[in-house]
Parts: structure tokens; C-alpha cells; sequence
């Protein structure tokens, strides 16, 4: 048996890098920039307006009330300069260019609104309401260095700045494949001994949560030529394929008995569930084959599958927050492997630690369990009970 934390590393070392790519803004939510990006003008790009309201010299306007007359109106967008003579106001729109000349802005609420002449009720101060120019971003400096996932501010920011394109880490494209000759795809009805195959809708969702591509092909039968000839065709177009099911100790393993000698190893992995792994290279294409049971699938994507894709599309952090958290009912786990329990944290304020209680057993068949729980509870290789009190260690997902 190979631990947890040798398989997950194998697995990310199989993926490596994706390959950088620029992509429109709109295409690049989520996804982590490859290189620093400058900005290619200043933020604000000149120096405007924060009111709607009243460009004045702050000394014309140091006895008040005041009337001046209003030799011109600047809303936002006009792009010829106004020069703004002394004992004059020029009326301007939030955003609209400051005239050269001005020194303050007068919000509309503190005048009368006056369009020829204008009646200022209160005084401002030298610089009252400009927004300077490169007060946020400085023309030619970092405005996003490499490494910075794009979210909603990110790409604003990008936008801001000029940008049409960011260079990304490409979303990697991953061909999920389910096997088994008992799996139906609804709405067909069942006939005994068969059920509906999920494993492929839920590693495709995980997958594209992520922000790769998922492409199925659901429930190849167990034959090997089968297997091979339908998927075989399809490796050139995608960075990874991951299939489930097929490849524990029975009879009838289609992707171990397909890929064993073709670049795959198979191994166990001291873990509960998800013990039966495999992963390497067929034709040249990264492979991870996980277990069949749904729990085992989710467990396994957690734990390499999931580590492994954001390390390649470039991300930091890759690892779910750990907490440590109460147990309110004792649990046991297997010796020697890492036992992944379904659990319910709580966290209530005041609390230096939270609580947290398994949600179903440990069977990697119970799905509806999975659907109750919002994290996962660790019991490490060298613990094999842990009491009603005791504290573990909790992966928040
Ligand atoms: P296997 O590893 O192929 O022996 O599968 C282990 C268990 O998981 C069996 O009970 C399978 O029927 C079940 N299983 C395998 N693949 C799927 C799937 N795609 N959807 C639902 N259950 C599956
Ligand atoms: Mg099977």
C-alpha cells in the first residue's frame, strides 16, 4: 500500500502545467493569470469629478452665499478642455474631466442648481471632491501580477486598465469515463441488477467547478476491446482522461485489465474509502482511474484529483480549509489507512472549537449520507478510534 499523500503527489506530477493561453475577459472567470499585467493607462486617466455639482477656484468661493456665472457645462464624456476663468463655476457631472484652472467641486445640494448663474451656499476646500489622476493604478505599474485568480474585481480591474486579454492557464480539458456492463442511464427503466449511473455527473461537476472542461462518455461496458476502442480515439483531444469503476480485485476489471501494461499502474492506496487507485500515462495522456462506488469517487477526487487540477491551472492554495473540531459521537477507522468520514461541522459563536458529527457510516456506497455533510472528517493512518470529545482534524468542503 502507498499512502494518501505519495498518490496525491504522483498525481499532480503527472498533470504538470497547463498550457498558458490569452483569452478574451469574458472567458477567463476563475481562472489564474500566468503573467504579470500592466496597465496600459492610469487609473483615473485624469483627473474628474467625484459630485455632480460645481467646478470652482476654492478661493473664489471663501465668502458665502456666492453667485458666479456658469461659462460652461462639462457632463461626462466631453473631450475638448475648458479652461475655467477666475470668479466663474463651470457646471460638472460626476466622472466628467476637472477644467484646468479648478481647484474644488461644490456638490450640487450645496448651490441652487443654477444653469447661467449659480448661488453657492458653502465654501470647499483646495482638492474638494477630484479624483486625481493614478490615484488608483499608475500608468505602466502591475495592476494584477501572475498567480491572481480573476474574479468579478480582478477582471474589472482588468477591463479598467485597457485590457481586452489576459494570459491564462488554459482550462485543461478532461474526458470523464464511467464503466460497468450494470449501469443505465435514466430515464430507461431498470431491470434487476442494474442502476442508473451517477459517478460521471458528479466528477464532470467537480471537474468544471474548477473551471476545467469535462467531456463524457458514460457507462462503457466491462469488455476490454470495448473499452479500448471507444476511448482510445478520443485521448488526442483532451489533457486527461479519469475513469471510474473497474479497477479493484475482482473478475471483469475493464481499465485495469485494458491499461495494465500500457503506462497505468495500479495500487492501493492506505486509505478508506477509495482504496484501489491507478494513475499514469496511456498514449502519452495523463490517466487517473478511481473506484467505482460514488463515495469512493467524490473521496478520491478530494483528495487527488481536485489538488492536482488547481496546482496545473496555476492556483496557490489547493488544499480545503483544515479545522480542528469536537467529535460528538466516538467513530473507528481501519488501521493504517486514512479514514475520510462524511461529517456536519457547526461552529457557534464564542467557541474556540467547533463540533462536528459523522453523517452516515463509513460504507462508500452511501450517497444520500454525502448530500448531508459539509466536510470530512480525518481520522489519520495511526488512529483506529477517537471518543465522543476527542478533537480531529475536519476538511471543510
Ligand atoms: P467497481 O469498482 O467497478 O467494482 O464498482 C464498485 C461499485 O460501484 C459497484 O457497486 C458498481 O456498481 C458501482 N459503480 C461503479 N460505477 C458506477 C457509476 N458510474 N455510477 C454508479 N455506481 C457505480
Ligand atoms: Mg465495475
Amino acid at each position: 500500500m502507498i499512502s494518501v499523500d505519495a498518490h496525491r503527489e504522483t498525481v499532480t506530477g503527472l498533470l504538470g502545467n497547463a498550457p498558458v493561453i490569452r483569452l478574451p475577459l469574458a472567458s477567463a472567470a476563475g481562472l489564474v493569470l500566468a503573467e504579470d499585467v500592466r496597465a496600459g493607462v492610469s487609473l483615473p486617466p485624469f483627473d474628474n469629478s467625484a459630485m455632480d455639482g460645481y467646478a470652482v477656484r476654492a478661493e473664489d468661493i471663501a465668502e458665502v452665499p456666492v453667485t458666479l456665472p456658469v461659462a460652461e457645462d462639462i457632463p461626462a464624456g466631453r473631450v475638448d478642455s475648458t479652461k475655467l476663468e477666475p470668479g466663474t463655476a463651470h457646471r460638472i457631472m460626476t466622472g466628467a474631466p476637472m477644467p484646468p484652472g479648478a481647484d474644488a467641486v461644490v456638490m450640487v445640494e450645496h448651490t441652487d442648481g443654477g444653469v447661467t448663474d449659480v448661488r453657492i451656499l458653502r465654501t470647499a476646500v483646495l482638492g474638494a471632491h477630484i479624483r486625481r489622476r493614478g490615484e488608483d493604478v499608475v500608468e505602466g505599474t502591475v495592476a494584477l501580477s501572475a498567480g491572481t485568480v480573476l474574479g468579478p474585481a480582478q477582471l474589472g480591474l482588468a477591463a479598467a486598465v485597457g485590457l481586452a486579454e489576459v494570459p491564462v492557464y488554459r482550462p485543461l480539458k478532461v474526458l470523464v469515463v464511467s464503466t460497468g456492463t450494470e449501469l443505465v442511464d435514466a430515464p430507461e427503466p431498470l431491470r434487476h441488477g442494474q442502476i442508473y449511473e451517477s459517478n460521471s455527473i458528479m466528477l464532470a461537476s467537480a471537474i468544471r467547478a474548477l473551471g476545467c472542461e469535462a467531456e463524457v462518455v458514460r457507462s462503457v461496458v466491462d469488455d476490454v476491446d470495448e473499452f479500448r476502442s471507444v476511448i482510445e480515439p478520443r485521448l488526442a483531444e483532451v489533457d486527461l482522461l479519469v475513469t471510474s469503476g473497474g479497477v479493484s480485485a475482482g473478475a471483469y476489471e475493464v481499465v485495469k485489465d485494458a491499461l495494465t501494461g500500457q503506462g497505468v499502474e495500479f495500487r492501493k492506496v492506505a486509505m478508506q474509502p477509495g482504496g484501489p487507485q491507478g494513475c499514469g500515462r496511456w498514449n502519452g495522456v495523463p490517466v487517473v482511474t478511481l473506484p467505482g462506488n460514488p463515495v469512493s469517487v467524490l473521496v478520491s477526487f478530494e483528495a487527488f484529483l481536485r489538488p492536482a487540477l488547481l496546482a496545473a491551472m496555476g492556483h496557490a492554495g489547493v488544499d480545503r480549509q483544515k479545522v480542528r473540531a469536537r467529535l460528538t459521537e466516538s467513530m473507528t477507522s481501519p488501521a493504517g489507512r486514512r479514514q475520510f468520514r462524511r461529517g456536519f461541522y457547526t461552529h457557534s459563536e464564542g467557541e474556540v472549537t467547533g463540533i462536528v458529527g459523522p453523517r452516515g457510516g463509513p460504507g462508500s456506497h452511501l450517497l444520500a449520507s454525502f448530500t448531508q455533510a459539509n466536510c470530512l472528517i480525518v481520522l489519520p493512518e495511526d488512529v483506529d478510534s477517537a471518543e465522543q470529545g476527542d478533537e480531529v482534524d475536519v476538511l471543510l468542503l
